[in-house]
C-alpha cells in the first residue's frame, strides 16, 4: 500500500479534511505499527541498558526519518496543504530525564537500534518526569509536566509483577516505547510504572505527600530530596525499578532456554550510573530463590554487570544509610552485608569498602566490586578515576576500568535540528556519513572553497534567523541575527559556571558603559534548570534573570548586548537553539564536567567551543586543533592540587584583581538590587567571595581574555567559517555509533565469545 492511503486509513478520512492533532495521532499509531515490522533477535546475547533516565524528547520526527520515510511523509502532507514541522510542536516532549546523563542513554538506544544490536531499555514511567520551569519575579518555580496525552507512544503490555518492600507491595505494569533504529531494528524501552498511581495528589507546585508510595511512587524524576521522605522515596524508585528489571531479564532468559547459571552468556545489564545499583542485590537474592547458593549467585550476577560512572562530584556520589534501607528493602540488606564481608576479608583498605564507618552503603562500591567492567565517559574523566577518584579500586581492578567517551546520535543532532546544514553536507558528500559519521571528514577537501565556506555561513545565519523569529514568537524576544550568538545550555550547577559567565557579562556592561563597545553587538543566551533544593543554583538564575532585565532596557548598551534566558531548557529547545549558536560555552571547571554531549552537538552544528580542557572538550581540541578551538584556565591536575591542598581563596582572587572586584561588587550594587531580590543577590556575593568552590574567579581573567579572542575573531568571517567547517568534519568521532561500537567491542560483545 502507499504511504498516502496508508495515512489515510489512520486518518479514518481525507487528509486534507484532517486536523492537525488528527495527522498527528495517526501519524503516531501508523509509526507504532511499522515499528512491529523488524523487531530483533539477532544476536546471542541481549543487552539490557538500565537507567533512572531516558532524556528521549520528541519522538515523530525522529522515528519518521529512521524508518526513512520523512521526506515522503512531509510531500504527501504538503499536497494536502499541511505542514510537518507544525504537526510536531503537538507532540509533548516526555521529560524522562534531567541532562546528560538521561540525553545519553536515549542516544544510546537509538545507536544500539540502528546498529542492529539486541539491546533493550529499563527505565520508570514518571508521569510529571522532571518539572515544568517558569519564571516570575525573575525566580525559578518549578510545576508539574505532564506528556501522556490520551495518544501516545507507549504501548501496555501484559507483564506486570508484584514488587515488595518492608510493609508494602505494588504491582508494576510494563509499558513499551518502540525504539526505531536509522534502517537498523525495532528494539524497547521498558518502563514500568504502577496502577494506583494518583495524579491528583500534585498540585500546582509539585510538593505533594511523600509517604504516600503507592499513589506517588511514580509520578516524579527525583523527587525533591531535601529531606528523609525524599531519600526514601528515590529507594522505592530505584528499588521499583531494579525489582522489575531483574524480574523481566531472567524471564526472558529462561524462555530463551537458559540455564540460570549461565546467566551471563544470554543478557549483559550495562548500570548506568549508580541509581540502578540495587539490581545487583536483587538478582542475587532471585537467583537464590531459584535454589542457587549465595556464592554462586554472586559470580553469576558480577559476570552479568557492568557500570558506567558519571561522575567526580563527592556530592553526587550516591550513599544510603543503611537503616534506609532495612526501612524500604530490608530483604536486601543481609546480601549487602555479605558483598560488604567479602570485600572486607579480602582487603584492608576501608576506602574500598561498601559500608563504611558511619553505616552508609556506597553505591558505587556496590558496582564496583561486583562488575566486570567499569568504565568513564571521556578520555580525561577515565584517567582521573583511575589515578585519583576511584584509585583505590583501579589498583585492585587495573583490568576492570576502561573508557567509553561519549557521544550523540547524529539522526536527531544533524539530519532532524539542522536539515538545511545536512541536506548541503549530502550535496557535497553523499549520504553515508548518516550512518559512517567519520566520513564527515570528506569535509576538509573544501577547506579553501569559497563558495563553500560561503554556503555554510548563509545556513548559519538561517538558522539565526529561524530561531530570532521562533524567540519572538512564543516568548516575545527580540535578537538580532547579526549578532554573535554565544550559548550556554545544560543544568545550572555551580561547577558548570554559569556564574563565571554572568559576570562576564557584568564586565561587558560596564565596559560599554565606559564607552568600549565590541565591534559586533553579542546575544548572550542561557537555558538551565536549577534543581528545586539547590539554593545557591536559583541565585544564579535570579541573578542573570536580573541582568537580562537591566542589560536589554538599557538604551546605551543593547544595541551591543543582551541578554536572553529561555524559559524550561529541554530537548526541544536544545534542538532550536544548537544550529543557530557561534560560540559554544563549555567552561566547567577542568576535571569536574566528566565528559559533556552539549559541546559534541554544538561542535557538529558548527559552533566553536569557548571551554576549559575538561570532560571531551580535551578530545574536541585535540581533534580541531589549537586554532579551531578557544582553551583557557587552569588544568585539571592544577585544580586537583588546589584541592588536595586547600589553598585556593576566592577573596585573594576578588581583592588583587580590579576588574574582578568590580564585577563581583556589581551583584550586590545598587542597579541590581533595585530590580532584584536582596537576600538572593547577597547570598551569591558571599558564596563568591567567602567560597566559590567551583573556582570562578580563579580563572575568570583567563575567561575574558579569550572569549575576546574569540569575539574578534568572528569579524573574520572567512577564517571563522573555516574553524566551522574543521569542527564539523571532525565530529565524527562523537556520534553516539561510534561509542556503542566501542561498549558492544568491549563490553557486551552480543555476538558471542564469553
Ligand atoms: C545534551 C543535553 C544536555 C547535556 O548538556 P551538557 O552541556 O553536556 O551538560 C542537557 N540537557 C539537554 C536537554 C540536552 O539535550
Amino acid at each position: 500500500m502507499e504511504l498516502q492511503e496508508q495515512l489515510e486509513k489512520y486518518c479514518a478520512k481525507e487528509i486534507n479534511e484532517c486536523t492537525d492533532r488528527e495527522i498527528y495521532e495517526a501519524l503516531l499509531e501508523l509509526i507504532k505499527d511499522k515499528a512491529k515490522e523488524n523487531r530483533n533477535k539477532n544476536n546471542k546475547r541481549k543487552l539490557y541498558y538500565i537507567s533512572a533516565e531516558f532524556l528521549i524528547g520528541k519522538l515523530l520526527s525522529n522515528n519518521l526519518i529512521n524508518l526513512g520515510i520523512y521526506d515522503e511523509v512531509e510531500k504527501i502532507l504538503e499536497q494536502n496543504g499541511k505542514k510537518l514541522c507544525v504537526i510536531e510542536e503537538i507532540e509533548p516532549e516526555p521529560s524522562l530525564g534531567n541532562g546528560g546523563l538521561g540525553r545519553l542513554a536515549a542516544c544510546f538506544l537509538d545507536s544500539i537500534a540502528t546498529l542492529s544490536l539486541n539491546g533493550d531499555g529499563i527505565g520508570i514511567n514518571y508521569h510529571f518526569g522532571l518539572f515544568k520551569q517558569v519564571f516570575k519575579d525573575k525566580k525559578q518555580f518549578e510545576t508539574p509536566n505532564p506528556w501522556m496525552e490520551k495518544v501516545n507512544f507507549l504501548e501496555e503490555t501484559s507483564k506486570t509483577y508484584e514488587i515488595h518492600f518492608k510493609d508494602r507491595r505494588v504491582l508494576a505494569k510494563m509499558y513499551d516505547i518502540s525504539v526505531i533504529g536509522y534502517e537498523g531494528v525495532t528494539n524497547k524501552l521498558h518502563l514500568f510504572d504502577i496502577e494506583s498511581v494518583d495524579e491528583d495528589i500534585v498540585d500546582k507546585t509539585i510538593k505533594f505527600d511523600k509517604n504516600e508510595i503507592e499513589k506517588n511512587l511514580t509520578l516524579f524524576l527525583y523527587p525533591d530530596d531535601s529531606d528523609e521522605a525524599g531519600h526514601l522515596l528515590r529507594i522505592y524508585q530505584q528499588y521499583f525499578m531494579v525489582s522489575s528489571g531483574a524480574r523481566l531479564i531472567l524471564d526472558e532468559c529462561i524462555e530463551n532456554g537458559c540455564d540460570l547459571r549461565n546467566l551471563y552468556k544470554y543478557a549483559v545489564i550495562q548500570i548506568n550510573d549508580t541509581h540502578p545499583t540495587l539490581i545487583i542485590p536483587e538478582l542475587i537474592r532471585l537467583l537464590m530463590e531459584k535454589g542457587i547458593d549465595i556464592d554462586e549467585a554472586i559470580d553469576i550476577v558480577s559476570k552479568t554487570c557492568a557500570y558506567t560512572n558519571h561522575t567526580i562530584l563527592a556530592e553526587a556520589l550516591e550513599k544510603w544509610p543503611i537503616r534506609y534501607l532495612k526501612e524500604v528493602v530490608p530483604h536486601l540488606v543481609p546480601i549487602i552485608e555479605v558483598l560488604d564481608n567479602r570485600v572486607r576479608r579480602k582487603y584492608k583498605d576501608s576506602k574500598v569498602f561498601i559500608i563504611d564507618e558511619n553505616d552508609y552503603v556506597h553505591m558505587a562500591h556496590i558496582d564496583i566490586h561486583y562488575s566486570f567492567s567499569v568504565n568513564g565517559v571521556a578520555s580525561l574523566h577515565t584517567d582521573i578515576l583511575k589515578e585519583n577518584e576511584l584509585n583505590h579500586f583501579y589498583k585492585i581492578y587495573p583490568d576492570k576500568f576502561n573508557n567509553k567517551t561519549n557521544g550523540i546520535t547524529f539522526r536527531r543532532w544533524l539530519l532532524h535540528c539542522n536539515k538545511e546544514l545536512s541536506k548541503y553536507i549530502v550535496s557535497l558528500i553523499g549520504e553515508d556519513f548518516k550512518k559512517d559519521e567519520k566520513r564527515l571528514e570528506a569535509l576538509g577537501k573544501y577547506i579553501n572553497d569559497e563558495v563553500v565556506l560561503n554556503n555554510i555561513l548563509n545556513i548559519k545565519m538561517n538558522n539565526k534567523i529561524k530561531l530570532k523569529k521562533y524567540l519572538k514568537e512564543t516568548g516575545n524576544i527580540e535578537i538580532d541575527e547579526n549578532s554573535i550568538f554565544d550559548i550556554q545550555i545544560k543544568r545550572l550547577h555551580e561547577y558548570k559556571r554559569q556564574q563565571m559567565n554572568a559576570l562576564y557579562l557584568i564586565h561587558k556592561y560596564l565596559e560599554i558603559k565606559s564607552g568600549k563597545k565590541p565591534k559586533t553587538p553579542i546575544t548572550a543566551i542561557f537555558g538551565a534548570k536549577a534543581a528545586p533544593a539547590y539554593v545557591i543554583a536559583k541565585d544564579i538564575i535570579h541573578l542573570i534573570l536580573c541582568l537580562q532585565e537591566l542589560i536589554n532596557n538599557d538604551k546605551d548598551v543593547n544595541p551591543y548586548l543582551k541578554v536572553v534566558m529561555v524559559e524550561n531548557y529541554n530537548v526541544t529547545m536544545a534542538e532550536k537553539l544548537i544550529p543557530a549558536c557561534d560560540i559554544s560555552e563549555q567552561i566547567s571547571l577542568a576535571s569536574k564536567e566528566a565528559s559533556g554531549t552539549g559541546n559534541m552537538k554544538f561542535m557538529l552544528n558548527g559552533a566553536i567551543t569557548l571551554g576549559t580542557e575538561d570532560g571531551a572538550n580535551v578530545e574536541i581540541h585535540e581533534l580541531v586543533g589549537d586554532d579551531n578551538i578557544y582553551i583557557f584556565g587552569e588544568s585539571s591536575e592544577n585544580v586537583i592540587k588546589h584541592y588536595e591542598n586547600a589553598d585556593y581563596k576566592s577573596k585573594e582572587y576578588y581583592e588583587k584583581d580590579e576588574d574582578i572586584k568590580a564585577a563581583v561588587d556589581f551583584i550586590v550594587g545598587k542597579e541590581l538590587i533595585q530590580i532584584g531580590s536582596r537576600e538572593n543577590l547577597t547570598r551569591l556575593y558571599n558564596e563568591l567571595v567567602n567560597k566559590d568552590w567551583f573556582m570562578t574567579l580563579l580563572d575568570f581573567k583567563s575567561y575574558v581574555n579569550t572569549k575576546e579572542n574569540a569575539f574578534d575573531d568572528y569579524n573574520d568571517r572567512k577564517t571563522w567559517a573555516k574553524k566551522m567547517l574543521v569542527n564539523i568534519s571532525k565530529a565524527g568521532y562523537f556520534s553516539s555509533d561510534r561509542t556503542i561500537e566501542e561498549y558492544n567491542r568491549d563490553i557486551w560483545k552480543l555476538n558471542g565469545e564469553e
